[in-house]
């Protein structure tokens, strides 16, 4: 294994431990549930959209450490950013997730994910690749809501 995987492997293992963002928001935030029926993963998306940026981001759920380190990463990643820029990263990951496995990521798309690079090895196991992509989705399903 080399070390780019320990590094990966790190920050999913904090990422699941240590999640970022976890909460509720009151309304007038949009809530959103993900399930991931495949594997039990349960996501709660709580977003708050002003003029345009996501200035408030919080989560709640349980899952495999796949499903909610991934849903930490995304929090974090979107958090404070634009509306435009949030459905950027969310294109740029779900294009991650489901490029070709055996096209690596080339190195100026994993700089562009920073942390969520952690995410690329997930592709090699297709029966994971729905625990880390529910949170992108029901991100995308709140961000859609919040901005209607
Ligand atoms: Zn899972």
């Amino acid at each position: 294994m080399s070390s780019l995987d320990d590094l990966y492997r790190e920050i999913i293992l904090d990422h699941y431990r240590t999640p970022r963002n976890r909460g509720e928001l009151e309304p007038p935030a949009v809530r959103v549930e993900g399930f991931n029926p495949l594997c039990g993963d349960e996501i709660v998306v709580y977003l708050d959209v002003r003029d345009g940026v996501v200035t408030e981001i919080k989560l709640t759920g349980q899952g495999c450490s796949i499903s909610q380190a991934s849903s930490s990463l995304m929090s974090a990643a979107v958090k404070g950013k634009s509306v435009d820029d949030a459905r950027n990263v969310i294109a740029t990951f779900k294009d991650l997730m489901t490029g070709p496995s055996d096209v690596a990521p080339t190195s100026s798309d994993l700089r562009r994910l920073g942390e969520l690079a952690a995410l690329a090895g997930v592709v090699k196991f297709p029966v994971r690749i729905k625990c880390a992509t529910l949170a992108w989705n029901t991100l995308s399903q709140a961000l859609d809501e919040a901005t209607n």
